[in-house]
């Protein structure tokens, strides 16, 4: 396939134009023109970069690319050493940050719930239309302990921290993959039982506490392996692209 076709592909997908983001979401770093092999992850960090080589990748495709707001823009020391190899392995950069996260199918927050069968009711329209955070319910409630423990088999690692109040069953949840503990409080207001996202910061705790609301930190790496991978699949489905998924393990 040629790049251009691709990159109109994903553009029509993930609508990037729909929504502010932090980084330029689409072709990030221009490489062949010719696209047999995509290799998605979760982040370009070098050790991604270098798989993505090694595999032979025509292009790669990432939840977290480069030249996010706010970061010095000069493309210096580690970001240089990226993108050096990158141009010079002529490989294709596309980053889909916000626009992956909240696709309605093949998004980071629709894949979390059909990776735990979660039954989805929307986004939650407090924080945002495009489904930034979402909301639905357990087809069993269980507490919110044995729900840390389902979250932690099928992400294959322990959740990083979790809050419970009672041993209640948790019916209604609210989740945001990736670093979304700021929206603990919003999902309280909503009167939600569980919030569950990628990280945890130290007042999201007194949140979670003081608010009657179960929290549970999961990872922010580890809830946004999914978007990417059904994106990948999606094109080695739709389109005939070889694709294959690299992960980097990050504890994080
Ligand atoms: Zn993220």
């Amino acid at each position: 396939m040629q790049r251009e076709q691709l990159t109109r592909i994903l553009d029509e997908l993930m609508q990037p134009e729909t929504m502010t983001d932090y980084c330029p979401n689409g072709l990030q770093v221009e490489g062949r023109s010719q696209i047999t092999k995509i290799v998605s992850g979760v982040t370009a960090s070098q050790a991604f970069v270098n798989a993505a080589i090694a595999a032979k990748a025509d292009a790669v495709l990432v939840h977290h690319g480069y030249f996010w707001k706010g970061e010095n823009a000069a493309i210096t020391g580690m970001k240089k050493q990226r993108i050096a190899a990158l141009l010079a392995a002529d490989i294709n950069v596309y980053a889909y940050h916000l626009p992956l996260d909240v696709h309605p199918t093949l998004g980071n927050n629709a894949q979390l719930a059909e990776l735990m069968n979660w039954q989805v009711d929307g986004a939650l329209a407090e924080v945002s239309p495009h489904g930034v955070v979402m909301h639905g319910r357990l087809a069993e409630p269980v507490t919110g302990e044995v729900l840390a423990e389902q979250l932690g088999e099928q992400l294959q690692r322990p959740v990083t921290c979790a809050v419970h109040h009672t041993h209640r069953p948790v019916q209604t949840l609210a989740w945001c993959t990736g670093g979304g503990q700021g929206f603990i409080d919003n999902a309280a207001a909503a009167g939600i039982d569980c919030f569950i996202t990628g990280e945890v910061s130290e007042q999201t705790i007194h949140s979670a506490r003081e608010q009657g609301i179960d929290f549970i930190a999961a990872g922010h790496h580890a809830t946004e392996r999914y978007g990417v991978q059904a994106l990948g699949n999606y094109l080695a489905a739709e389109h005939g692209l070889v694709h294959e998924f690299i992960e980097i393990d990050n504890p994080a």
